[in-house]
Protein backbone atom coordinates (compact mmCIF):
# COMPACT_ATOMS: atom_id res chain seq x y z
CA UNK A 1 0.00 0.00 0.00
CA UNK A 2 1.18 3.62 -0.93
CA UNK A 3 0.57 6.65 0.57
CA UNK A 4 0.16 9.92 -1.79
CA UNK A 5 -0.29 13.27 -0.89
CA UNK A 6 -4.18 15.35 -0.54
CA UNK A 7 -2.16 18.20 -2.78
CA UNK A 8 -0.71 15.78 -5.32
CA UNK A 9 3.08 17.01 -5.73
CA UNK A 10 4.79 14.49 -2.81
CA UNK A 11 6.12 10.87 -3.95
CA UNK A 12 4.68 7.91 -2.67
CA UNK A 13 5.49 6.84 0.51
CA UNK A 14 5.02 3.14 2.08
CA UNK A 15 3.36 3.37 5.85
CA UNK A 16 6.81 3.06 7.95
CA UNK A 17 7.97 5.72 6.11
CA UNK A 18 5.04 8.39 6.81
CA UNK A 19 4.80 6.67 10.54
CA UNK A 20 7.06 9.12 12.29
CA UNK A 21 6.40 12.40 10.15
CA UNK A 22 3.63 14.48 9.63
CA UNK A 23 2.79 16.82 6.53
CA UNK A 24 3.70 15.81 3.26
CA UNK A 25 6.53 17.51 1.80
CA UNK A 26 4.27 19.45 -0.19
CA UNK A 27 1.92 21.18 2.81
CA UNK A 28 -0.65 17.76 2.10
CA UNK A 29 -1.68 15.12 4.21
CA UNK A 30 -0.86 11.56 3.51
CA UNK A 31 -3.64 8.97 2.06
CA UNK A 32 -3.53 5.57 0.43
CA UNK A 33 -3.71 5.48 -2.81
CA UNK A 34 -6.67 3.73 -2.74
CA UNK A 35 -8.86 2.46 0.41
CA UNK A 36 -9.05 -1.27 0.67
CA UNK A 37 -12.26 -3.04 0.88
CA UNK A 38 -13.92 -4.87 3.51
CA UNK A 39 -16.14 -8.17 2.00
CA UNK A 40 -19.28 -9.35 3.45
CA UNK A 41 -17.58 -12.75 4.06
CA UNK A 42 -14.74 -10.53 6.26
CA UNK A 43 -16.80 -8.72 7.90
CA UNK A 44 -18.68 -12.25 9.11
CA UNK A 45 -15.60 -13.25 10.54
CA UNK A 46 -14.47 -9.96 12.10
CA UNK A 47 -17.47 -10.46 14.44
CA UNK A 48 -16.21 -13.07 16.32
CA UNK A 49 -12.22 -11.61 16.92
CA UNK A 50 -11.10 -9.59 20.16
CA UNK A 51 -10.35 -6.15 19.95
CA UNK A 52 -6.42 -6.82 19.42
CA UNK A 53 -7.23 -9.18 16.69
CA UNK A 54 -9.52 -6.92 14.82
CA UNK A 55 -6.75 -4.56 14.61
CA UNK A 56 -4.57 -6.65 13.11
CA UNK A 57 -7.08 -7.27 10.53
CA UNK A 58 -7.74 -3.67 10.38
CA UNK A 59 -3.83 -2.89 10.32
CA UNK A 60 -2.82 -5.81 7.45
CA UNK A 61 -4.46 -3.75 5.36
CA UNK A 62 -2.83 -0.31 5.54
CA UNK A 63 0.52 -1.26 6.87
CA UNK A 64 1.17 -3.82 4.38
CA UNK A 65 5.43 -3.03 4.60
CA UNK A 66 5.19 -4.09 8.76
CA UNK A 67 4.92 -8.47 9.01
CA UNK A 68 2.14 -9.63 10.36
CA UNK A 69 3.52 -11.24 13.39
CA UNK A 70 5.04 -8.16 14.01
CA UNK A 71 2.09 -6.47 13.92
CA UNK A 72 -0.03 -9.15 15.97
CA UNK A 73 2.48 -8.43 18.55
CA UNK A 74 1.82 -4.47 18.26
CA UNK A 75 -1.80 -5.27 18.68
CA UNK A 76 -2.06 -7.43 21.10
CA UNK A 77 0.52 -5.36 23.23
CA UNK A 78 -1.61 -2.12 22.79
CA UNK A 79 -5.33 -3.65 22.86
CA UNK A 80 -5.69 -5.35 26.60
CA UNK A 81 -8.25 -4.89 29.54
CA UNK A 82 -5.02 -3.89 32.06
CA UNK A 83 -4.19 -0.80 29.61
CA UNK A 84 -8.01 0.02 29.10
CA UNK A 85 -9.28 -0.65 32.52
CA UNK A 86 -10.76 2.38 33.49
CA UNK A 87 -14.22 0.98 32.37
CA UNK A 88 -17.15 1.63 34.17
CA UNK A 89 -19.09 -0.85 36.52
CA UNK A 90 -21.42 -2.94 34.18
CA UNK A 91 -19.10 -2.12 31.15
CA UNK A 92 -16.28 -5.10 30.21
CA UNK A 93 -13.16 -3.65 30.17
CA UNK A 94 -11.87 -6.74 27.57
CA UNK A 95 -14.22 -5.45 24.92
CA UNK A 96 -12.09 -2.15 24.98
CA UNK A 97 -14.71 -0.19 23.77
CA UNK A 98 -17.49 -1.55 25.42
CA UNK A 99 -20.85 -0.71 24.24
CA UNK A 100 -24.32 0.95 26.64
CA UNK A 101 -27.43 0.97 25.18
CA UNK A 102 -28.89 4.05 26.90
CA UNK A 103 -32.16 4.29 24.77
CA UNK A 104 -34.66 1.93 23.04
CA UNK A 105 -38.04 3.35 22.03
CA UNK A 106 -39.91 2.62 19.10
CA UNK A 107 -37.20 1.26 17.55
CA UNK A 108 -35.41 4.16 18.02
CA UNK A 109 -31.92 2.83 19.73
CA UNK A 110 -29.73 5.05 21.45
CA UNK A 111 -26.22 3.61 22.14
CA UNK A 112 -23.04 4.93 23.82
CA UNK A 113 -19.29 3.83 22.32
CA UNK A 114 -16.76 3.77 25.25
CA UNK A 115 -13.40 4.94 24.00
CA UNK A 116 -12.08 7.03 26.69
CA UNK A 117 -11.37 3.82 28.95
CA UNK A 118 -7.45 4.22 28.70
CA UNK A 119 -4.57 5.80 30.54
CA UNK A 120 -5.79 9.37 29.95
CA UNK A 121 -9.72 8.94 30.17
CA UNK A 122 -10.13 10.42 27.00
CA UNK A 123 -9.94 8.93 23.40
CA UNK A 124 -6.98 10.01 21.89
CA UNK A 125 -5.63 6.74 23.85
CA UNK A 126 -7.26 4.60 21.29
CA UNK A 127 -4.90 5.56 18.49
CA UNK A 128 -1.57 7.01 20.80
CA UNK A 129 -1.42 3.77 22.75
CA UNK A 130 -0.58 2.05 19.71
CA UNK A 131 1.49 4.72 17.73
CA UNK A 132 3.40 4.23 20.93
CA UNK A 133 4.49 0.63 20.41
CA UNK A 134 4.98 1.41 16.55
CA UNK A 135 7.47 3.95 17.25
CA UNK A 136 9.76 2.22 19.53
CA UNK A 137 9.08 -0.95 17.11
CA UNK A 138 10.30 1.43 14.09
CA UNK A 139 13.02 3.10 15.85
CA UNK A 140 14.43 0.27 17.15
CA UNK A 141 14.35 -1.57 13.81
CA UNK A 142 16.26 1.59 12.50
CA UNK A 143 18.39 2.30 15.42
CA UNK A 144 17.38 5.28 15.78
CA UNK A 145 15.89 8.33 18.37
CA UNK A 146 13.41 10.35 18.26
CA UNK A 147 12.40 13.56 20.36
CA UNK A 148 8.65 14.05 20.74
CA UNK A 149 8.12 18.25 20.52
CA UNK A 150 4.24 19.79 21.30
CA UNK A 151 2.05 21.80 22.59
CA UNK A 152 -0.81 20.88 24.39
CA UNK A 153 -3.97 22.63 26.03
CA UNK A 154 -4.64 19.04 27.77
CA UNK A 155 -5.75 15.85 25.98
CA UNK A 156 -3.00 15.52 23.20
CA UNK A 157 -0.21 16.13 25.49
CA UNK A 158 -1.35 13.65 27.87
CA UNK A 159 -2.34 11.04 25.59
CA UNK A 160 1.11 11.32 24.14
CA UNK A 161 3.10 11.28 27.49
CA UNK A 162 1.19 8.05 28.57
CA UNK A 163 1.96 6.47 25.41
CA UNK A 164 5.19 7.15 25.25
CA UNK A 165 6.37 6.78 28.90
CA UNK A 166 9.12 4.75 29.14
CA UNK A 167 9.67 3.99 25.54
CA UNK A 168 13.56 3.09 24.27
CA UNK A 169 14.81 5.51 22.26
CA UNK A 170 11.79 8.21 22.78
CA UNK A 171 11.83 11.87 24.44
CA UNK A 172 8.85 13.37 24.60
CA UNK A 173 8.80 17.68 25.56
CA UNK A 174 5.38 19.10 25.75
CA UNK A 175 4.37 22.38 26.42
CA UNK A 176 1.88 23.90 27.90
CA UNK A 177 0.44 27.08 29.26
CA UNK A 178 1.38 27.58 32.69
CA UNK A 179 -1.74 27.43 35.58
CA UNK A 180 -3.92 27.59 32.54
CA UNK A 181 -5.01 23.52 32.40
CA UNK A 182 -7.73 21.94 35.00
CA UNK A 183 -6.06 20.67 37.83
CA UNK A 184 -6.73 17.26 36.85
CA UNK A 185 -5.03 17.88 33.57
CA UNK A 186 -2.22 18.91 34.85
CA UNK A 187 -1.78 16.66 37.72
CA UNK A 188 -2.18 13.86 35.20
CA UNK A 189 0.84 15.02 32.92
CA UNK A 190 2.93 16.50 35.74
CA UNK A 191 3.10 13.53 38.41
CA UNK A 192 4.55 11.80 35.80
CA UNK A 193 8.21 10.97 36.84
CA UNK A 194 9.54 8.78 33.56
CA UNK A 195 12.52 9.97 33.08
CA UNK A 196 12.19 10.51 29.04
CA UNK A 197 9.09 12.77 29.70
CA UNK A 198 10.16 16.47 30.04
CA UNK A 199 6.79 19.10 30.60
CA UNK A 200 7.34 22.67 30.15
CA UNK A 201 5.08 25.12 31.76
CA UNK A 202 5.17 28.25 29.87
CA UNK A 203 4.26 31.65 31.03
CA UNK A 204 1.84 32.40 28.65
CA UNK A 205 -1.17 31.56 26.71
CA UNK A 206 -1.36 27.92 24.52
CA UNK A 207 -1.27 30.35 21.19
CA UNK A 208 2.17 31.00 22.90
CA UNK A 209 3.20 27.64 23.30
CA UNK A 210 2.22 26.40 19.82
CA UNK A 211 3.96 29.09 18.24
CA UNK A 212 6.87 28.02 20.01
CA UNK A 213 6.25 24.93 18.32
CA UNK A 214 5.99 25.84 14.79
CA UNK A 215 8.93 28.14 15.08
CA UNK A 216 11.10 24.96 15.57
CA UNK A 217 9.38 23.06 13.08
CA UNK A 218 10.84 26.08 10.88
CA UNK A 219 14.08 25.66 11.70
CA UNK A 220 15.05 22.45 9.45
CA UNK A 221 18.41 22.46 10.97
CA UNK A 222 17.32 21.85 14.61
CA UNK A 223 15.08 19.39 13.41
CA UNK A 224 17.42 17.62 11.77
CA UNK A 225 19.98 17.83 14.46
CA UNK A 226 17.80 16.52 17.61
CA UNK A 227 15.02 14.50 15.35
CA UNK A 228 12.78 16.36 16.06
CA UNK A 229 9.38 14.46 15.79
CA UNK A 230 5.80 15.56 16.54
CA UNK A 231 2.19 13.51 16.88
CA UNK A 232 -0.77 15.61 15.77
CA UNK A 233 -4.00 14.27 14.93
CA UNK A 234 -2.94 14.53 11.18
CA UNK A 235 -0.45 11.43 12.11
CA UNK A 236 -2.11 8.79 9.53
CA UNK A 237 -1.55 5.95 11.63
CA UNK A 238 -3.63 7.08 14.13
CA UNK A 239 -6.20 7.80 11.79
CA UNK A 240 -5.91 3.84 10.94
CA UNK A 241 -5.48 3.10 14.51
CA UNK A 242 -9.38 4.79 14.80
CA UNK A 243 -11.02 3.08 12.07
CA UNK A 244 -11.07 -0.19 14.59
CA UNK A 245 -13.08 1.28 16.74
CA UNK A 246 -15.96 2.29 14.10
CA UNK A 247 -15.90 -1.85 12.96
CA UNK A 248 -15.91 -2.73 16.51
CA UNK A 249 -19.14 -0.43 16.83
CA UNK A 250 -20.60 -1.57 14.26
CA UNK A 251 -20.29 -5.68 14.80
CA UNK A 252 -21.36 -5.23 18.36
CA UNK A 253 -23.95 -3.16 17.76
CA UNK A 254 -25.95 -5.55 15.11
CA UNK A 255 -26.05 -9.17 13.98
CA UNK A 256 -25.80 -9.38 10.37
CA UNK A 257 -24.28 -7.17 7.52
CA UNK A 258 -27.40 -5.84 5.51
CA UNK A 259 -28.09 -3.52 9.01
CA UNK A 260 -26.97 -0.19 8.99
CA UNK A 261 -25.68 2.03 12.17
CA UNK A 262 -25.00 5.64 12.48
CA UNK A 263 -22.33 7.54 14.30
CA UNK A 264 -22.41 10.80 16.00
CA UNK A 265 -18.72 12.09 16.66
CA UNK A 266 -17.83 14.99 18.56
CA UNK A 267 -15.73 16.94 16.61
CA UNK A 268 -12.61 19.14 16.57
CA UNK A 269 -10.04 18.79 14.25
CA UNK A 270 -12.23 16.11 12.40
CA UNK A 271 -9.66 13.21 12.88
CA UNK A 272 -11.84 11.23 15.28
CA UNK A 273 -14.81 11.47 12.48
CA UNK A 274 -12.08 11.28 8.97
CA UNK A 275 -11.89 8.08 10.67
CA UNK A 276 -15.18 6.79 10.09
CA UNK A 277 -15.30 8.69 6.71
CA UNK A 278 -12.75 6.09 6.24
CA UNK A 279 -14.53 2.98 7.28
CA UNK A 280 -17.21 3.56 5.36
CA UNK A 281 -15.00 3.99 2.00
CA UNK A 282 -13.87 1.03 2.80
CA UNK A 283 -17.56 -0.63 3.32
CA UNK A 284 -18.74 -0.88 6.11
CA UNK A 285 -22.28 -0.07 6.02
CA UNK A 286 -22.63 3.38 7.97
CA UNK A 287 -25.51 5.25 7.66
CA UNK A 288 -24.94 8.82 8.93
CA UNK A 289 -21.93 9.95 9.95
CA UNK A 290 -22.94 12.81 12.14
CA UNK A 291 -20.41 15.85 12.89
CA UNK A 292 -21.47 17.21 16.73
CA UNK A 293 -19.78 20.57 17.10
CA UNK A 294 -19.89 22.96 20.17
CA UNK A 295 -19.88 26.97 19.66
CA UNK A 296 -16.64 26.23 17.46
CA UNK A 297 -18.72 25.70 14.13
CA UNK A 298 -16.82 26.07 11.74
CA UNK A 299 -17.37 22.32 10.44
CA UNK A 300 -21.02 22.69 11.13
CA UNK A 301 -21.46 25.88 8.84
CA UNK A 302 -19.70 23.75 6.29
CA UNK A 303 -22.00 20.48 6.80
CA UNK A 304 -24.85 22.84 6.48
CA UNK A 305 -23.78 25.41 3.97
CA UNK A 306 -20.92 24.32 1.98
CA UNK A 307 -18.91 27.13 2.94
CA UNK A 308 -15.70 26.40 4.90
CA UNK A 309 -14.71 29.63 6.64
CA UNK A 310 -11.46 29.50 9.43
CA UNK A 311 -12.13 31.30 12.30
CA UNK A 312 -9.63 34.01 13.85
CA UNK A 313 -8.59 33.23 17.74
CA UNK A 314 -10.59 36.43 18.13
CA UNK A 315 -13.46 34.75 17.14
CA UNK A 316 -12.40 31.26 18.82
CA UNK A 317 -14.38 30.71 21.73
CA UNK A 318 -13.38 29.07 25.51
CA UNK A 319 -15.68 26.55 25.99
CA UNK A 320 -16.67 23.92 28.64
CA UNK A 321 -15.74 21.15 25.70
CA UNK A 322 -12.44 22.45 25.08
CA UNK A 323 -10.87 19.86 23.05
CA UNK A 324 -13.65 21.22 20.32
CA UNK A 325 -12.21 24.51 20.79
CA UNK A 326 -10.85 24.77 17.24
CA UNK A 327 -10.85 27.38 14.34
CA UNK A 328 -9.80 25.24 11.28
CA UNK A 329 -9.93 21.54 11.27
CA UNK A 330 -6.65 19.65 10.49
CA UNK A 331 -7.63 16.62 8.94
CA UNK A 332 -10.65 17.85 7.11
CA UNK A 333 -8.86 18.23 4.03
CA UNK A 334 -8.76 14.86 3.94
CA UNK A 335 -12.01 14.04 3.26
CA UNK A 336 -12.51 17.46 1.15
CA UNK A 337 -10.21 15.34 -1.37
CA UNK A 338 -12.46 12.65 -1.59
CA UNK A 339 -15.54 14.74 -1.95
CA UNK A 340 -13.64 16.14 -5.12
CA UNK A 341 -12.75 12.91 -6.38
CA UNK A 342 -9.18 12.95 -5.66
CA UNK A 343 -8.49 16.08 -8.03
CA UNK A 344 -5.47 17.11 -5.72
CA UNK A 345 -5.02 20.48 -8.52
CA UNK A 346 -7.91 21.61 -6.66
CA UNK A 347 -7.17 20.72 -3.09
CA UNK A 348 -4.20 22.89 -3.57
CA UNK A 349 -5.62 25.26 -4.65
CA UNK A 350 -8.49 25.38 -2.15
CA UNK A 351 -6.25 25.38 0.67
CA UNK A 352 -4.03 27.76 -0.28
CA UNK A 353 -7.01 30.13 -0.34
CA UNK A 354 -7.59 29.28 3.27
CA UNK A 355 -4.11 30.60 3.88
CA UNK A 356 -4.73 33.73 1.81
CA UNK A 357 -8.48 34.40 1.93
CA UNK A 358 -9.98 32.45 5.20
CA UNK A 359 -11.54 29.43 3.68
CA UNK A 360 -13.31 28.48 0.38
CA UNK A 361 -17.00 28.17 -0.79
CA UNK A 362 -18.49 24.60 -2.37
CA UNK A 363 -21.96 25.66 -1.98
CA UNK A 364 -22.45 26.16 -5.78
CA UNK A 365 -23.69 29.39 -5.21
CA UNK A 366 -22.41 32.34 -7.84
CA UNK A 367 -18.70 32.90 -7.43
CA UNK A 368 -18.26 29.97 -5.33
CA UNK A 369 -15.12 27.63 -5.72
CA UNK A 370 -17.19 24.52 -6.59
CA UNK A 371 -20.34 22.92 -6.33
CA UNK A 372 -19.33 19.50 -4.36
CA UNK A 373 -21.45 20.53 -1.48
CA UNK A 374 -24.48 18.93 -3.48
CA UNK A 375 -22.82 15.52 -3.05
CA UNK A 376 -21.47 15.57 0.99
CA UNK A 377 -25.12 13.59 1.20
CA UNK A 378 -23.56 10.72 -0.57
CA UNK A 379 -21.16 10.53 1.56
CA UNK A 380 -23.62 10.49 5.02
CA UNK A 381 -22.15 13.64 6.51
CA UNK A 382 -24.66 15.72 8.35
CA UNK A 383 -24.05 18.06 11.57
CA UNK A 384 -25.52 20.15 14.53
CA UNK A 385 -23.85 22.25 17.39
CA UNK A 386 -24.23 22.80 20.77
CA UNK A 387 -24.05 25.51 23.47
CA UNK A 388 -22.92 25.33 27.32
CA UNK A 389 -26.62 25.33 27.77
CA UNK A 390 -27.16 22.50 25.66
CA UNK A 391 -24.35 20.81 27.72
CA UNK A 392 -25.74 21.24 30.92
CA UNK A 393 -29.18 20.10 30.11
CA UNK A 394 -27.97 16.34 28.38
CA UNK A 395 -25.30 15.69 31.13
CA UNK A 396 -28.67 16.28 34.11
CA UNK A 397 -31.19 14.54 31.15
CA UNK A 398 -28.61 11.72 30.79
CA UNK A 399 -28.32 11.24 34.84
CA UNK A 400 -31.56 11.50 35.00
CA UNK A 401 -32.88 9.22 32.34
CA UNK A 402 -30.36 6.30 32.23
CA UNK A 403 -28.35 6.68 35.17
CA UNK A 404 -24.83 7.96 33.77
CA UNK A 405 -22.78 10.64 33.96
CA UNK A 406 -21.62 11.77 30.59
CA UNK A 407 -18.88 14.06 29.91
CA UNK A 408 -19.31 17.66 28.42
CA UNK A 409 -17.69 16.67 24.62
CA UNK A 410 -19.88 13.54 24.99
CA UNK A 411 -22.71 15.85 25.85
CA UNK A 412 -22.58 17.31 22.73
CA UNK A 413 -22.64 14.58 20.50
CA UNK A 414 -25.80 13.43 22.40
CA UNK A 415 -27.20 16.23 22.02
CA UNK A 416 -26.89 16.50 17.97
CA UNK A 417 -27.33 12.80 17.62
CA UNK A 418 -31.06 13.27 19.05
CA UNK A 419 -31.69 15.15 16.34
CA UNK A 420 -30.75 12.40 13.29
CA UNK A 421 -32.11 9.64 14.75
CA UNK A 422 -33.90 7.20 12.47
CA UNK A 423 -35.93 3.99 13.46
CA UNK A 424 -34.10 0.77 12.86
CA UNK A 425 -30.73 2.34 12.52
CA UNK A 426 -28.84 2.63 16.13
CA UNK A 427 -27.14 5.57 16.76
CA UNK A 428 -23.51 5.10 18.13
CA UNK A 429 -22.54 8.12 19.92
CA UNK A 430 -18.79 8.09 20.46
CA UNK A 431 -18.11 8.96 24.22
CA UNK A 432 -14.44 10.90 23.62
CA UNK A 433 -13.99 11.41 27.80
CA UNK A 434 -14.50 10.41 30.80
CA UNK A 435 -16.33 13.00 33.45
CA UNK A 436 -14.03 13.03 35.93
CA UNK A 437 -11.75 14.99 33.08
CA UNK A 438 -14.46 17.83 33.11
CA UNK A 439 -15.00 17.62 36.78
CA UNK A 440 -16.18 21.65 36.85
CA UNK A 441 -18.96 21.79 34.89
CA UNK A 442 -20.24 18.08 36.26
CA UNK A 443 -20.57 20.30 39.57
CA UNK A 444 -22.36 22.89 37.71
CA UNK A 445 -24.68 20.21 36.26
CA UNK A 446 -25.13 17.64 38.83
CA UNK A 447 -24.31 19.30 41.89
CA UNK A 448 -21.95 17.04 42.96
CA UNK A 449 -18.42 15.45 42.04
CA UNK A 450 -18.08 12.69 38.82
CA UNK A 451 -17.00 9.89 40.29
CA UNK A 452 -13.51 8.98 39.40
CA UNK A 453 -11.96 5.70 38.24
CA UNK A 454 -9.47 3.54 40.75
CA UNK A 455 -6.59 4.94 40.73
CA UNK A 456 -7.06 8.85 39.83
CA UNK A 457 -8.69 9.69 43.68
CA UNK A 458 -5.46 11.52 44.79
CA UNK A 459 -4.24 12.68 41.82
CA UNK A 460 -3.37 16.08 42.19
CA UNK A 461 -1.69 15.40 45.83
CA UNK A 462 1.21 13.82 44.27
CA UNK A 463 4.15 15.14 43.57
CA UNK A 464 4.73 16.96 40.09
CA UNK A 465 7.61 17.38 38.06
CA UNK A 466 7.99 20.43 35.30
CA UNK A 467 9.99 22.98 34.66
CA UNK A 468 8.47 26.66 34.26
CA UNK A 469 9.86 28.91 31.25
CA UNK A 470 9.22 31.83 29.34
CA UNK A 471 7.58 31.97 26.25
CA UNK A 472 11.30 32.14 24.57
CA UNK A 473 12.13 29.32 21.65
CA UNK A 474 16.24 29.97 22.59
CA UNK A 475 15.56 29.12 25.91
CA UNK A 476 13.61 25.85 24.65
CA UNK A 477 15.81 24.60 22.17
CA UNK A 478 18.65 25.27 24.61
CA UNK A 479 16.51 22.82 27.23
CA UNK A 480 15.71 20.83 24.34
CA UNK A 481 19.86 20.11 23.51
CA UNK A 482 20.97 19.69 26.81
CA UNK A 483 18.47 16.82 27.89
CA UNK A 484 19.26 14.91 24.15
CA UNK A 485 22.68 14.78 24.61
CA UNK A 486 22.58 14.70 21.20
C1 LIG B 1 -9.62 15.61 20.82
C2 LIG B 1 -10.98 15.49 21.38
C3 LIG B 1 -12.13 15.69 20.59
C4 LIG B 1 -12.07 16.12 19.14
O1 LIG B 1 -11.56 15.12 18.30
P1 LIG B 1 -11.04 15.48 16.81
O2 LIG B 1 -10.37 14.27 16.33
O3 LIG B 1 -10.09 16.64 16.98
O4 LIG B 1 -12.24 15.86 16.00
C5 LIG B 1 -13.38 15.51 21.18
N1 LIG B 1 -13.49 15.18 22.49
C6 LIG B 1 -12.41 14.99 23.28
C7 LIG B 1 -12.60 14.66 24.72
C8 LIG B 1 -11.12 15.13 22.76
O5 LIG B 1 -10.04 14.95 23.56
Amino acid sequence: MQYLSTRGQSAPQSFSHILLGGLAPDGGLYLPAEYPRVSGAELDAWRKLSYADLALEILKKFATDIPSVDLKQLTHKTYTAEVYRNARAGEDAAQITPLRVLENKDGRKLVLQALSNGPTLAFKDMAMQLLGNLFEYELAKEHSELNIFGATSGDTGSAAEYAMRGKKGIRVFMLSPHRKMSAFQTAQMFSLQDPNIFNIAIQGVFDDCQDMVKAVSNDLEFKARYKIGTVNSINWARVVAQVVYYFRGYLSATTANDQKVSFTVPSGNFGNICAGHIARMMGLPIDKLVVATNENDVLDEFFRTGVYRVRKSSETYHTTSPSMDISKASNFERFVHDLLDRDTDRVRALFRKVETDGGFDLSGKPGSDGDEFRKVAQYGFVSGKSTHQDRINTIRDAHARYGVTIDTHTADGVKVAREYMTPGVPMIVLETALPAKFNETIREALGRDAERPAGFENIEALPQRFEVMAPDVQQVKAFIARHTGL
